[in-house]
Formats: C-alpha cells, sequence, structure tokens
C-alpha cells in the first residue's frame, strides 16, 4: 500500500504557511483516491500551534520534529528533518508545498532516499491506478502529465494551485521523531539577516495583489511632459501601503536599455508575459498599460483582473480584465494613496 507522507516547515509562530494547508489538502485527496494511508509530517522550533491547522485531515500517522535547530532555514538541519520524517514514516510519496525553503532541500534528501524528485508540480491526481502530476513546460505552453514507479517519490507541490486544507475536529498530538544532527550539520549558524529595504524588494510571490505597471507611466502625459518621477512615487507609495507584488510589461523594463525615462526599481525580473513571469495572485490590478496578448498571457492564473487605462478600446476591454476604468491613472492612484493612507 502507497503511504503517503505530507510534510511542511513551520513559521516563527509554530504556524504552518498557507501553501503548506494547500499540499496537505492535495495529499489528503491524493491519499483517498488511491486508499494510501496519508501521514502529516510537521518540523520547526515550534510545532504545537501548527495541529489545530491539520486537524481533520484523517492521517494514520502524526509526526513532529520540534527543535531549536529548526529556527532559522538551513540546509543541513532542514534536510536531516524531511529524510527523518520520510524514514519513520516509510513513505512512499512525499508531497511537500514550494516553499523556498522546501524547494531547497528536497531535491537532495530524494536523493539521500534513493528516491526521485519533481518539483513545480501544479495538481497531484489518481489515473489509472497510478499518481499522476501535472506540471508545465516550455514557459507555460505545455502542459505534461507524468507518473512515476520509482518509490519513494517526492513532489513539490506549487502555491495557488489547490484549494487550502480547512481544519475541523480535534487537534491531534503529534508523535515526535528525533532529528539526528552531527557537528557539521550545525557549522552554519545564521547570525543575522540582511534583507533588502521593503520598498526595494518589490517581488512579493504571496502578495494577494499583483500591481503592473506599463510603459504609459513614463510616456507624455496630458500637459505634454512626462512626469516618471512622480510615477515612482506613486507606485512606490501604493507597494509600500498595500503590499502588493510589483509586475512590469516588458515596454517599460526594456526602456531603461533605450535610453528612456525609467523607473529605477523595476527590472526584468518584474516582467509578467510570454517572455516573462506567469504569477499567480488572487487578485491584479494593471495600470498604464495595454493590455497585449503576449503580456496579458502572464496573467492566466490571475483570478480577479482590473485595469485602469486612458485608453477605452485598449487589450483590457477585449474581454482580458473584468473590469476596466478608463481614467488617468495618475490620478486614480493619488487618490487609492490617500484613502489607503487615512486608513
Ligand atoms: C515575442 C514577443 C514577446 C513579448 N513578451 C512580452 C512579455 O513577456 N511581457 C510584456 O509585457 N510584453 C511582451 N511583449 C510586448 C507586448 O506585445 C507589448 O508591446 C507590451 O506589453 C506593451 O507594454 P505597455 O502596455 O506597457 O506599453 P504601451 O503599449 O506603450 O501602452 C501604454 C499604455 O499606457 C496607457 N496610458 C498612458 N498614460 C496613461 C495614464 N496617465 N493613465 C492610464 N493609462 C495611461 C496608454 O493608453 C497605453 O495603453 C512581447 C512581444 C513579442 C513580440
Amino acid at each position: 500500500m502507497e503511504t503517503i507522507l505530507f510534510v511542511t516547515h513551520t513559521e516563527a509562530d509554530g504556524r504552518v504557511p498557507r501553501a503548506a494547508l494547500e499540499a496537505l489538502a492535495a495529499a489528503r485527496e491524493l491519499a483517498l483516491a488511491r486508499k494510501a494511508e496519508l501521514v502529516v509530517g510537521v518540523f520547526g522550533a515550534v510545532t504545537a500551534n501548527a495541529s489545530a491547522q491539520v486537524a481533520g485531515a484523517s492521517a494514520a500517522r502524526w509526526l513532529a520534529i520540534t527543535s531549536p535547530d529548526l529556527s532559522e532555514a538551513r540546509y543541513a538541519s532542514d534536510a536531516a528533518a524531511v529524510e527523518a520524517l520520510a524514514r519513520a514514516a516509510a513513505a512512499t510519496l512525499v508531497v511537500a508545498p514550494a516553499t523556498s525553503r522546501l524547494s531547497r532541500v528536497v531535491p537532495g534528501v530524494a536523493q539521500r532516499l534513493g528516491g526521485r524528485v519533481d518539483t513545480h508540480a501544479t495538481s497531484l491526481a489518481e489515473k489509472d491506478g497510478a499518481p499522476v502530476i501535472t506540471r508545465w513546460f516550455y514557459r507555460q505552453r505545455i502542459e505534461a502529465q507524468l507518473s512515476r514507479e520509482k518509490r519513494p517519490w517526492l513532489i513539490l507541490l506549487e502555491g495557488g494551485c489547490h484549494a487550502p486544507f480547512v481544519a475541523e475536529g480535534a487537534a491531534p498530538v503529534f508523535a515526535e521523531v528525533p532529528l539526528p544532527l552531527g557537528p557539521s550539520d550545525r557549522r552554519t549558524r545564521v547570525l543575522g539577516l540582511r534583507a533588502p529595504r521593503s520598498d526595494a524588494q518589490t517581488i512579493r510571490p504571496d502578495a494577494r495583489l499583483l500591481f503592473v505597471a506599463g510603459a504609459g507611466w513614463t510616456k507624455k502625459q496630458a500637459d505634454g511632459k512626462t512626469h516618471a518621477d512622480r510615477a515612482g512615487e506613486l507606485i512606490l507609495a501604493f507597494l509600500q501601503a498595500s503590499k502588493a507584488s510589483l509586475g512590469s510589461s516588458k515596454s517599460l523594463v526594456d526602456q531603461s536599455g533605450e535610453g528612456q525615462a525609467v523607473l529605477p526599481f523595476l527590472s526584468h525580473l518584474n516582467q509578467v508575459g510570454q517572455t516573462g513571469a506567469t504569477p499567480r495572485h488572487p487578485k491584479g490590478l494593471a495600470t498604464c498599460c495595454h493590455g497585449e496578448e503576449p503580456h496579458v498571457v502572464g496573467w492566466r492564473f490571475i483570478l480577479e483582473r482590473r485595469a485602469v487605462n486612458l485608453d477605452p478600446g485598449c487589450g483590457w476591454a477585449r474581454g482580458k480584465a473584468d473590469v476596466l476604468y478608463v481614467a488617468d491613472a495618475f490620478e486614480v492612484m493619488e487618490k487609492v494613496n490617500a484613502l489607503l493612507a487615512a486608513k
């Protein structure tokens, strides 16, 4: 019989991240479809708070590794924890959320277990008596279904692809699994964090909103002049207040190479579209962006789309946005920022 281990780390508050609840729901559905045994495994410096979140997942066993060694993401200790949980569960399938912490260690754990790994999975299912995953290739143009006979098979499930698990009933009690760490596993220590300033860190995959800036922000406006500085202030103020993730059209990020007015905090990493990223956020707001197909194709996973454009005939008006505000984005964002500041 297949034994499916759902494994995740906890956050500093001892709770599991949202992406983990999505992976748990997917793993549980697969276990039910395959009549497989489900094992829930969590690791972190604090794990007790996670048990209420996974209550009712109908797992056969509940495992945890709780150790101060797991308070920070570190390859040696995180990999040892996932490996120990997989061995304790005798897992044939391991399903983990594709958080940056687990994405870093799960391929290495597959090597240690003599198994195989697949990353960027977007769904799990049962087909013709075998588990299958889907994932995209060739810049999201081809969707493939994959299955493997080799066990253990470790799968990293992308966030935003499955409804999260909703807990019910009494919280389970985790059985503690020892964390086998040697002195060399503790060699790497986190001495401090150096993070970019919050207004420099504009790509936020977990944000509820994607805010896209198009080339219009740097084009001549009604007064015949460009206002790139003002555009930058408005966009950064909005990002700071809303904590939205910043996307861009290709035209806008390409401008820096062409000597035109630019927004200095944008790079090609912000580019959304056919030759850019395909982010997953519940909502998106495009501003000063025309909504051409090579751009909008990068919005395929954005669930609710809105756009602000002066042109009522722009691409968004042609069925690509749920709501198009025909308005001046400078005026709209000024007002939105004032409303956010008043909050
Ligand atoms: C092979 C290929 C791949 C491509 N890949 C990508 C990709 O990955 N991503 C991508 O984005 N593009 C891509 N493109 C380019 C794409 O076709 C468009 O050229 C690009 O998206 C246009 O960017 P834009 O809408 O920001 O600029 P523009 O087309 O210049 O549009 C600017 C918009 O701003 C509006 N505007 C101006 N001022 C205001 C204001 N004050 N208030 C409100 N609205 C205002 C204007 O009405 C206009 O609609 C690709 C093209 C090709 C050929």
